[in-house]
């Protein structure tokens, strides 16, 4: 006899237990020598549950157990605290299967989701690309604005200083005609 293993209710911690404890050669599951050296799996009684069943058709929860028979030594199994023969009896593995299993479409359609999720990143990017082309553009236009400007203000100043210079001139000439 060994120590008894606290069921966890979280059907995933159980699945991370059972891959922990089994790496792990130094920790062991309470080893419960079966009764009859008969083959086990003629006495296995999942109830009708798939998966990792947290709790017995009873409404207890289910410990885990390690086989030491000749047929299956070693291997871990479910079993309801009654270890009557119409009460749960599920081999670990097998139940980890079954899990996997289920889990499969939801990781297909996890993996679907992300596929659509980078095609929206990849849709979102050509829209920044061409957001960036517009503001380079009218950044360009913006430039040329501005030169354009420079140059007309420049045009318009000199265009003033000119005319200054004429009027001065003139006036100039009209002093000296008038000082003859
Ligand atoms: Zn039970």
């Amino acid at each position: 006899m060994g120590e008894i293993i606290n069921p966890v209710r979280d059907s995933s911690s159980i699945l991370f237990d059972f891959v922990l404890k089994n790496l792990d050669s130094h920790l062991s599951f309470f080893e419960y020598r079966m009764m009859s050296s008969g083959c086990e799996d003629s006495s296995v009684n999942t109830m009708g549950i798939r998966g990792i069943p947290e709790q017995c058709g009873c409404g207890r929860r289910t410990g885990i157990y390690t086989s030491k028979t000749k047929v299956n030594p070693g291997r871990t199994f479910f079993r309801c605290p009654t270890f009557q023969n119409d009460h749960l009896y599920k081999w670990v593995d097998e139940a980890v299967y079954e899990e996997v299993q289920d889990a499969l479409p939801k990781v297909e359609c996890f993996a679907s989701d992300v596929m659509k999720i980078k095609m929206e990143i990849e849709s979102m990017k050509t829209v920044e690309e061409d957001l960036k082309e517009d503001v380079r553009k009218a950044s360009n236009e913006l430039k040329k604005l501005n030169v354009i400007m420079k140059v007309g203000f420049s045009v318009v100043c000199l265009g003033v200083v000119i005319c200054l210079v004429l009027i001065m001139f003139d006036k100039a000439d009209g002093l000296s005609m008038n000082s003859y």
